[in-house]
């Protein structure tokens, strides 16, 4: 079964950008070119709060995913088992 990264706490979000100089550390690129992770910066309800919202490119699956979720300090990942996208397991 195929795992896959997944944003199960973006309630968590401190918005420090680890995850994505992970990936792009992984990638060996620099700067925010091709990121398979973004971080997105909000006003919740347009009042003074600010919350963070994170979007995943799917190819970040084929990269080291443990990495990822260890790196992020406020525990913002889970890895998840799927069945693949023509609905083979295994
Ligand atoms: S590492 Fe975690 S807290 Fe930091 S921006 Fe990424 S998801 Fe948010």
């Amino acid at each position: 079964m195929a795992k896959f990264l997944k944003v199960s706490f973006p309630e968590n979000c401190i918005g420090c950008e680890l995850c994505v100089a992970e990936t792009q550390r992984q990638m060996q690129k620099v700067g925010l070119d091709g990121a398979l992770i973004r971080v997105f910066k909000d006003r919740k309800d347009n009042s003074d709060v600010i919350v963070f919202s994170i979007e995943l490119d799917p190819r970040v699956n084929s990269i080291d995913i443990e990495k990822i979720i260890e790196i992020c300090p406020t525990k913002v990942f889970t890895v998840e088992d799927k069945e693949d996208e023509n609905g083979l397991t295994g």
